[in-house]
């Protein structure tokens, strides 16, 4: 934990809350609620492995300034098949996966610098054939919403998180894992500060703001394939742009930009922690760095809910919340925002 000067320092410059600001190890004042509550940032995700493709490089910058980030992982990711060919096998079946990927969740959360929490579920797997096939039983699609939902509500009771992140109502991709995330997670939200529903699950306490990843917008996925080519260089994205394009899901609004490129390193190397599912060589590396410096430095989220009121856009998760806006406490040094 960094030093806390005995008195907080005055913002100064707040003119621009949208720099980047400097990474862990920089001095900072810690950003509090109105109450003095030092910021409390949940992230829910389905697998592991989705903390680190969804939101990374935030919760990494959240961390290193101080807040008190959590990343809650519904499922063990133990149906996931092994996507990185360079890997190799997963012995044991899916007791085998479930322990391989629990090694790999520690290594990516200790990239991140956030804590973690699992709930608990067993993956449902990706159904895939026409007809698809039933889901297996036991599995967390099949979990009814209250019982699917009581855990979390447990865990968001005790780490009293300010704000939620979590995936659209569509789970932003079709895996009924990522549907279900969103489900409990709209409801610990709506139902945790409630004392009359889930009893006997810890203190009410009521989460003031709920937002949607929505960092594989259509406009970033183009923006990126573009600047791709731009450069000479071979886009694994185009495929993936078309079949978005042809599936007419409306895109969702992204209402808060939350700058990170300073942790764009930190989100890497929690996404090569999950060795058995990320290729290192694979579409999620296939941006240069200074590519993706020049032409997207930001994560997307649409705020979903808020009990306290808000001005869109946002560039802040704690908008209306924390005392001091972000950014203006810290060091304004750009240049040295890696740290390999
Ligand atoms: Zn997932």
């Amino acid at each position: 934990m960094p030093e806390l000067p005995a008195e907080p320092r005055r913002p100064q410059n707040v003119t621009d809350t949208s720099s980047p600001s400097a990474p862990a190890g920089s001095a900072f004042v810690r950003r509090t609620d109105a109450a003095g509550e030092p910021l409390r940032l949940m992230a829910v995700h389905a697998h592991p492995d989705d903390e680190s493709s969804k939101g990374a490089a935030t919760t990494a910058r959240y961390a290193a300034e101080g807040v008190e980030v959590l990343v809650v992982t519904c499922t063990g990711g133990e149906r996931g098949d092994v996507l990185n060919e360079r890997y190799g096998e997963v012995p044991g079946g899916i007791e085998g996966m479930r322990e391989v990927r629990r090694h790999e969740m520690a290594a990516a959360a200790a990239a991140l610098g956030v804590q973690q929490r699992w709930l608990g579920f067993v993956d449902s797997g990706l159904p895939e054939g026409d007809p698809l096939p039933p889901l297996p039983e036991g599995c967390f699609a099949l979990v009814g919403l209250e019982d699917a939902s009581a855990p979390l509500v447990e865990v968001v009771r005790e780490f009293r998180p300010h704000v939620m992140t979590t995936y659209d109502p569509t789970g932003g991709y079709p895996h009924p894992d990522h549907v279900m995330c969103h489900r409990v997670a709209a409801e610990a939200f709506a139902a945790a500060g409630d004392p009359e529903r889930y009893r006997g699950h810890g203190e009410p306490w009521a989460p003031l703001k709920l937002y949607y990843n929505h960092g594989f917008s259509l406009a970033r996925l183009r923006a990126m394939h573009e600047a791709i080519l731009e450069a000479g260089g071979e886009s694994p994205f185009g495929d993936w742009i078309e079949s978005r394009q042809a599936r007419e899901i409306p895109e969702r609004e992204v209402t808060t930009r939350i700058e990170c490129a300073a942790y764009f390193d930190r989100r890497d190397a929690a996404l090569r922690a999950h060795a058995t599912q990320i290729d290192p060589e694979g579409f999620f590396f296939a941006v240069p760095r200074e590519v993706e410096l020049a032409h997207w430095t930001t994560e997307e989220y649409e705020l979903a809910e808020s009990r306290v009121p808000v001005t869109l856009p946002e560039h802040d998760l704690f908008a209306g919340i924390a005392v001091q806006p972000l950014g203006s406490l810290a060091p304004a040094d750009e240049t040295t925002g890696t740290d390999r």
